[in-house]
């Protein structure tokens, strides 16, 4: 088996499925490129199912003169959102105004500022708001998303739950993604292209014979090992970025990876209107407030010093704290720690600048590779979940100095499984659903389109009636969605079905939840005797 492997090796053997090495996969199957991918647990188990889930710019690095990261992602966002409108849709936010609003010392504007107008005192004038939304409004080719407006707070939906000092608010466009969904998307599409995705597959060791890689990965569920053979390693192992230079590869890299951790917390609904906030802070920091899963408010981010990958983050008290003593500054209506019904926390794999804070490290990406010992490798560091497809052709910018035969870029326009269909087409959707499904309610049918688009009805396939989908598991989740997702979407236990390929998970109580669990493990154990 390993003579034949080593006869015929793929061209590139990526570690990590978070959304850098689906996201690589996928453009390099499309390339005509052999792909195989190890990701050691689910797709987007780590910080691709942990993020704020915008399309977006990054106003905030404006302040840090990222012109280049802001201007690729600002461009970015509508090329994504046309090939995905699916699990991708326009936000406005509302950035209330207040002249007590503070930079991050750290900042190059605010270390600008600070010089030639020392008067200020650290403090954000709203003429400097204004122009970086001028400039966000225009560095990026927008074409679809609706340009920043002033807002008068007083007597409208967006002042209505924030405190009365706050008057006059700037209201810009970003986008909104399901993250891990847009992972496992990549995943497939990767494997429609003729990419092999091994999940719960850990690459243990990669030593290189010569001019192939010789990759050892582990099977996380049954422990078998397997030896795999490629021309070109990619390390897309976000937060173990390091550790697979370091001790799964062994190369001896000065390259390093900071670790920043950012929390979010979920509440019930607090406010009424489809808009987001942008607060920021006393401390130079920025959060948002994002309506959410319909029901509830995400707020977040923070941003802390993670040391180790291999613990897990979890959003500490001390960050919940933070989180709701930030929006407690704007918001009319108090929140307190029993008002937080969910909370989540992921690891920013940052490329080490030097930067001395968190909050200053840069978010762009870094692609480094080595190839001064034989076989190449790419290691990623940074990047963002709206950068993920440029960061992708950039790489194989890179693969093709070392593999030259294979096409060019294509992923601008090709939309991912269900996102074909206009921007503006998911109430035309719902509508031909409900038309042809007449059980389902309008929030079912509109969770059905927001996650599998055009596929939602090549899901629900012949049913006439909700009992023609199986066992109800609660809250619109069927046995037919559920067989779909471990089919085609790689799930194999609850927790990838209610945390990533869905957010069913706040709505399914423990129970509901168990019975879920037992039903995908029985179903895992038959077809695995079928096979
Ligand atoms: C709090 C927070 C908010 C954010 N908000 C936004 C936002 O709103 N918009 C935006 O654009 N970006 C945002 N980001 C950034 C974005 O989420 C990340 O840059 C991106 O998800 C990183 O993806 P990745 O593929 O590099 O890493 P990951 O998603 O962590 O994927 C790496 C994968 O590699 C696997 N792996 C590691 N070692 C091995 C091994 N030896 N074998 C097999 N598999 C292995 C891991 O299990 C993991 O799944 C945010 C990040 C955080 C933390």
């Amino acid at each position: 088996m390993n003579a034949q492997q080593v006869s015929n090796p793929v061209d590139l053997f990526v570690i990590g499925g978070g959304i850098n090495g689906c996201g690589i996969a996928r453009d390099a199957a499309g390339r005509g490129y052999s792909v195989m991918l190890a990701e050691m647990d689910d797709l987007a188990s780590a910080t691709s199912s942990a993020s704020t889930k915008l399309f977006h710019g990054g106003l905030r690095y404006l302040e840090y003169f990222e012109v280049r990261l802001v201007r690729e992602a600002l461009i970015e966002r509508e090329v994504l959102l046309r090939a995905m409108p699916h699990i991708s849709w326009p936000m406005r936010f509302v950035l209330p105004y207040h002249k007590d609003m503070r930079f991050e010392a750290e900042t190059p504007t605010s270390k600008l500022l600070s010089v030639v107008m020392p008067w200020m005192k650290g403090r954000r004038p709203a003429w400097l708001i204004r122009l970086g939304l001028f400039l966000y409004d225009h560095l990026g080719g927008r074409k679809i998303l609706p340009a920043t407006e002033t807002r008068d707070l007083r007597g409208s939906p967006e002042g209505a739950p924030l405190q009365e000092r706050f008057a006059k608010a700037y209201e810009y466009s970003d986008c909104w993604v399901e993250d891990s969904r847009l992972v496992a998307l990549n995943a497939r599409d990767a494997e429609a292209r003729g990419a092999t995705i091994m999940t719960r597959t850990k690459v243990t060791r990669a030593a290189r014979e010569g001019d192939l890689w010789r990759i050892e990965v582990q099977d996380m569920e049954s422990g078998a090992a397997q030896t795999h053979y490629a021309k070109m390693l990619v390390n897309a192992a976000g937060p173990w970025v390091g550790n697979v230079i370091h001790e799964t590869i062994d190369l001896p890299s000065k390259e390093g990876v900071r670790l920043v951790r950012g929390s979010h917390i979920v509440t019930r609904k607090l406010y009424d209107h489809d808009k987001c906030y942008f607060f920021q802070g006393t401390d130079g920091r920025i959060i948002f407030a994002i309506p959410y899963e319909t029901d509830f408010t995400l707020i977040g981010t923070t941003d802390a010093e993670h040391r180790d990958p291999s613990e897990k983050p979890y959003c500490t008290d001390e960050e919940r704290d933070y989180l709701i003593a930030f929006a407690n500054k704007y918001f009319k209506k108090p929140i307190s720690a029993e008002d937080v019904v969910w909370s989540y926390s992921g690891v920013r794999p940052l490329y080490d600048d030097g930067a001395s804070s968190a909050t200053a490290a840069t978010r762009d990406y870094t692609l480094k590779v080595d190839a001064t010992a034989g076989a190449p490798v790419l290691n990623i560091f940074g990047g963002k979940i709206t950068t993920y497809r440029r960061l992708a052709e950039s790489a194989l910018e890179k693969i093709a100095e070392h593999l030259p035969d294979a096409t060019g870029p294509w992923t601008a326009g090709v939309p991912l499984a269900g996102g074909d269909f206009p921007v503006d087409g998911v109430a035309d959707l719902v509508g031909q659903l409900r038309a042809r499904y007449p059980f389902l309610t309008d929030r079912w049918a509109k969770r059905l389109v927001r996650a599998y688009g055009t596929e939602a009805q090549v899901l629900l396939g012949a049913a006439k009636t909700a009992e023609d989908l199986g066992e109800d598991f609660g809250a619109t989740l069927s046995e037919a969605e559920v067989v779909w997702l471990m089919d085609h979407e790689y799930a194999r236990t609850a927790e990838d079905v209610i945390w990533r390929r869905s957010k069913l998970g706040l709505r399914l109580d423990a129970e509901q939840i168990a019975t879920l669990e037992e039903w995908m493990k029985t179903r895992r154990e038959r077809v695995a005797a079928a096979e």
